[in-house]
């Protein structure tokens, strides 16, 4: 039997998302899913500053997805989720968030590199040396993010590839040297690394799961590749989720990881 999961999907408590819990929910079980986990942004800023969006709203928050978990149960499995960004810049914080007890899985993401610079918006991709520089910090940063942080699987390693259309093959080829470490230090830390769809639906015209990449994870031991549409509309939720699961089958992976109550499970996929 296939699984089909979705683990990384937003709503407005993200501040740039456009769903609400309940129509991810819905989108998730019209498209034949087992189970979704809502992941909304949590962002540490410049020196550590936590986001005050996410804080002002985490108790509603942690109220509302409570209810429509219950309210799904026996339908849709509807994991709780957090999606923490530059979660090394507070260790100390992001872990007390992460170990708070109230979710089920947490995604550590890199949506800015220091001292405080955004990935999607504060590099001229046009220059080779802009680059390879900011790919070296990326999975500089991302290694220090495994050994002080606490989370459950890396999201979206392809992440600064989407706004580099125009000047580069959609793949991690000429960063190898800079990501194998990462990937290794990934892989023996028992976590998961993250097959984002999104590039499926982008430019790049296929998901974030390159097979070399999946391979060296799996021959440093990975065992956990979890699956998330990045979704911040209830139309994209699971989608692109069984090109996926090709991905990962070519790479030697029969199995999808969710988590519950910050424990991995795996599904046959
Ligand atoms: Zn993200
Ligand atoms: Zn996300």
């Amino acid at each position: 039997m296939i699984h089909l999961t979705d683990t990384h999907t937003h709503t407005w408590y993200s501040n740039d998302a456009h769903c609400n819990m309940e129509e991810v929910c819905r989108a998730a079980w019209e498209g034949g899913l087992s189970a979704v986990a809502i992941t909304d942004h949590f962002e540490y800023k410049k020196d550590g500053v936590p986001s005050p969006y996410y804080l002002l709203r985490v108790e509603g928050r942690t109220a509302e997805l409570a209810r429509v978990k219950a309210r799904w149960e026996g339908r849709l499995e509807v994991l709780r989720g957090v999606e923490i960004g530059q979660p090394h810049w507070n260790a100390a914080h992001s872990r007390a968030v992460a170990a708070s007890g109230d979710y089920d899985m947490v995604i550590g993401s890199l949506h800015d590199l220091r001292p405080g610079r955004s990935i999607y918006t504060d590099y001229d991709y046009s220059k080779a040396e802009v680059r390879d520089e900011m790919y070296r910090q990326f999975f500089e940063e991302a290694r220090e993010m495994v050994r002080v942080a606490d989370f459950d699987t890396f999201g979206h390693y392809d992440y600064p590839i989407r706004k580099m259309e125009g000047y580069v093959e959609p793949t991690l080829t000429p960063w190898k040297a800079y990501a194998l470490p990462f990937l290794k230090e990934l892989a023996e830390s028992g976590r998961a690394l993250e097959v984002n769809t999104v590039g499926q639906r982008r430019w790049m015209g296929c998901v974030g799961g390159e097979q070399w990449v999946l391979e060296a994870f799996r021959q440093y031991g990975g065992r956990y590749v979890t699956v998330g549409t990045d979704a911040h509309y209830a139309q994209h939720v699971g989608i692109h989720v069984r090109e996926a699961y090709e991905a990962m089958r070519a790479a030697g992976f029969d199995k999808v990881t969710i988590y519950r109550q910050r424990k991995p499970v795996q599904l046959s996929i």
